[in-house]
Formats: C-alpha cells, structure tokens, sequence
C-alpha cells in the first residue's frame, strides 16, 4: 500500500477511534456507558453510508468531480476518481483529436472514398473526391443505398463478389462522363468496406498519345523504308564486287527494320482492338502450316516433329492466332542449337486444347521468365539479334492469345530446352469436321 493511503488510513481510524473514545467517557460521565457508545457507533456508521451514497450519487450523475480536500480514506477515494476522470477525459481529447486528423487526412484525399455498410449496402461515409468523382452530395447521400446512387455503374452485382471483387477499370463516371475511373473495393472490416475511385482520365489520355506515336511513327517509317529496301534490290553487286558484303548487309538490315516496322504497327493494331473475329480454326492445316514455316526456318538443321490429337478445331481469329503460333515455332527454331528437336503438339485439356511448342534449345534461366512477354525484352541480345528477332514476338503473341481468352505458360531449363504452352478455354474448342478419333503422330 503506497505510504500516503497507509498514513490516510491511519488518520481515518485514528479519528473514528476519538470518537467512539469521547462517546465512552461521555457514557461514564452521565451513567449511560453503553446507549451513548452505541448511539456513537452508529453514528460512525451512519457517516460512512452517507460518504458512500455521495460518491454513488456522483458516478451514477456522470459530473464533472471537483478536486477534493481532506486527508481521510474517503477524500483519497474521490482523489482517485477525480485522477481517473481527468485521464479518462484527457484520452478521448486525445482520440478525438486523432479522429478529426484521419478524417481530414481522408477527405483531403484525390480519391473518391466511401464507406459504406456490409449489411445494407448503404454510404456511411464519403470525402470531397467522391462529389466530383461519383457525384455523391453532402448530406443527402449519406445512408442512400449504393447502388442506386452509383447507377449506371453495376454496383449491386460488383459488391456481391465481395472480397473476390476484381477492381472496376476505365469504369466511366456517374459524375461526368468524360472522365474515366478505376474502382476498387477494400473490405477493411467485417462490417464495412471502402470504395476507393481514382481518376485515369490524365493517364489513359497519355497512354491512347503513346499508342498513337508509336502507330503514327511505324507507318511514316513504312514508305521510306520500302523506297530504301526496293532500291537495295535493284542494285548489281556483280559490276562492283567489293561492295557485295557491304550491300549484302544494309539488305539484311532494311529487312530487320521493315520487320521491327510491321512487328510494331502489328501490336499497335492489337492493342486497340476489343475482340477478334469469331472463326473456325481447321488445325490440321494450321498444323501443316507451321510445319512448313519451321522446317523452311530449319532448313534441316533441326528436326520438326508434329503431334496432333486430330479431333479438335480452334474458334478464334485465323490470322492472329497464325501470326502467334508462328512466332513460337519462329522462337523455337531460331534459340535452338544445330541437332536439335522441335516438337509442336496439340491436345485435349479437360474440356479444352493446349498447343505446345517444344525445343531442346537454349532455354531461358527462371529469373527472365517474368519479363519475358514485355516489348523488346531480350534474355540475351547479341543471340536474339543474330537469330534476326525483333524483340516484339512473345508480346505479339500476348497480346493475341489476351484477346482469345488464352492463357501462355512457359516452362524452361537452361541448356535443356523451352516449352511454350497455350492454354485454350472450353468455349474455344469445337470438334474437327470428320475427325478420326485416332492420335496421329508425324515425324519429319
Ligand atoms: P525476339 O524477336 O528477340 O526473339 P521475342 O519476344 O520473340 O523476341 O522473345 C523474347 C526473348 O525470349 C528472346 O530474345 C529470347 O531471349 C527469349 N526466347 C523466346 N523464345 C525462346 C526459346 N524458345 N528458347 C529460348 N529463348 C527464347
């Protein structure tokens, strides 16, 4: 016990002690010892009630305490409530103060946030942003349902997937409808969730200029170039022998460049587009197709192998998905040293196809797989200049199996060689006219 309560209990009993002792002697004096010193405890004890029921009487009030005089174990008792009251009142000061920062800090934002209720669905909360971004007003909207405040966003349906809610990208405004927003749900709690909306508009703006640039400068390149290109051909070397290997190269780069020209105008027109048209894809002459680009490719330094179920066509764009293929079977040849095998398989997967293109190639070490599909991203760039790429193959065949719903996987060991998988989903996949539901297996 801290030595100022022991000391304030001390004085406390010391002092009901006094009294009883004043009530005894007064008790001998008249000849009434015992009625007097019972009169003088039960006033003892009457005091007692009335401390306690004052301090009842001011916890249950909720009143601000003064701070308290004496020195007796009651006078401490209020001290002790009085300290914990300023405490008490000093943290939520302190909270509140907190509060209003984060609140600020949250208005201030550039974001729209909301808050909004799990349960109901409806706005709790929501900062200046989200009246210029989503057009929710102050105080109207607070406690209005989501959805239909959002509309024409589908709200309903987007918050029903909850934590598994994929953001809402280049959604436009309910506000303005020229500006373009990407909105994501945050479920922070059990009970509520944040609706966060950025603006893109700046950026997409930026990125439509790059596409453009990038398409605009392709095309001017196209013209001088074939002008260049056209002239190197009509030049004899015959009448100036010397200047053979000098032409033969400028030939060999007007070609790599006409190829980095049509690569690049290629991913510029992929990019713009949302879909792709809806035809059958007979594989078995996509397969001979590719079969003859590689082995013209291999010129027999390599050995083709071809391994085709035969009961499966493909619905997709027949030229892109050509141009994707042949950018594999093109990659497989060209990293794959003298001797090695190239083989190019299509199957069943479930409900859906997969073609593979295999090499015993080069392969590609596991940290450049990440990076692989980005523009002009290059493992090794004196082997992909030599081998004539461009550096834009595997982003093409991105970009195209992206608008397929296709999906490519690339498995690799270095010095052992690469397999580069498209995966197709069951909504791709149609049976071949007079199949035979035979496993065909060629070997060139
Ligand atoms: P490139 O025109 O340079 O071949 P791609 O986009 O087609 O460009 O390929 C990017 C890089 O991926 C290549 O430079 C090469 O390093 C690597 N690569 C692609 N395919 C293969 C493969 N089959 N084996 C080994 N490396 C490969």
């Amino acid at each position: 016990m801290p030595l100022h309560l022991r000391s304030a209990w001390n004085r406390t009993l010391f002092r009901l002690a006094t009294l009883l002792l004043i009530a005894a002697v007064v008790g001998w004096l008249v000849g009434a010892f015992w009625p007097v010193l019972a009169l003088g405890a039960l006033g003892v004890v009457a005091w007692q009630f009335w401390h306690l029921r004052v301090v009842l009487r001011r916890l249950t009030a909720r009143e601000r305490l003064k701070p308290p005089r004496g020195d007796g174990v009651w006078n401490e008792l209020d001290r002790l409530l009085h300290r914990g009251q300023a405490d008490m009142r000093t943290r939520k000061r302190r909270l509140l103060s907190m509060l209003r920062a984060y609140r600020a800090a949250a208005a201030a934002l550039p974001d729209a946030v909301v808050v909004i209720d799990r349960d109901t669905q409806r706005v709790l909360w929501f900062n200046k942003a989200a009246t210029v971004l989503l057009g929710l007003r102050h105080p109207v909207d607070l406690g209005a349902p989501v959805g239909e405040r959002l509309q024409p966003l589908p709200m309903s349906h987007w918050l029903s997937g909850g934590r598994n809610a994929e953001p809402m990208l280049d959604a436009v405004s309910p506000a303005n409808a020229a500006l373009r927003l990407n909105i994501r749900l945050i479920p922070y709690s059990d009970q509520y969730w944040l609706l966060v909306a950025r603006d893109v508009s700046k950026l997409l703006r930026l990125e439509e200029m790059r596409r453009d640039f990038v398409a605009n400068v392709s095309h001017e390149l196209r013209t001088p170039l074939t002008v260049v290109h056209g002239y190197l051909d009509m030049l004899d070397t015959d009448e100036v022998p010397e200047w053979k290997p000098i032409l033969e190269e400028m030939q060999k780069q007007s070609n790599r460049m006409t190829q980095l020209v049509e690569d690049l105008l290629t991913l510029s027109r992929l990019e713009v587009q949302d879909s792709l048209p809806h035809e059958n894809i007979g594989m078995a002459s996509m397969m001979s197709t590719l079969r003859r680009e590689a082995e013209a490719l291999s010129q027999r330094r390599q050995t083709i192998v071809m391994e085709d179920c035969g009961d499966i066509d493909l619905w997709g764009s027949n030229k892109e998905l050509h141009s994707a293929f042949s950018n594999l079977v093109s990659n497989a040849v060209r990293y794959t040293p003298v001797g090695g095998t190239i083989t190019i398989a299509l199957a069943r997967e479930g409900q859906g196809a997969v073609l593979s293109v295999r090499d015993t190639g080069y392969g590609i070490p596991e940290s450049h797989l990440p990076r692989i599909t980005e523009r002009f991203y290059r493992v090794s760039t004196s082997r992909s200049r030599e081998s004539g790429g461009t550096g834009l193959g595997l982003s093409i065949v991105k970009h195209v199996l992206n608008l397929h719903q296709a999906r490519l996987e690339i498995d690799s060991a270095v010095g052992q060689g690469s397999t580069f998988s498209v995966h197709f989903g069951p909504e791709r996949v149609h049976p071949r006219e007079g199949a035979f539901p035979l496993q065909e297996s060629q070997t060139a």
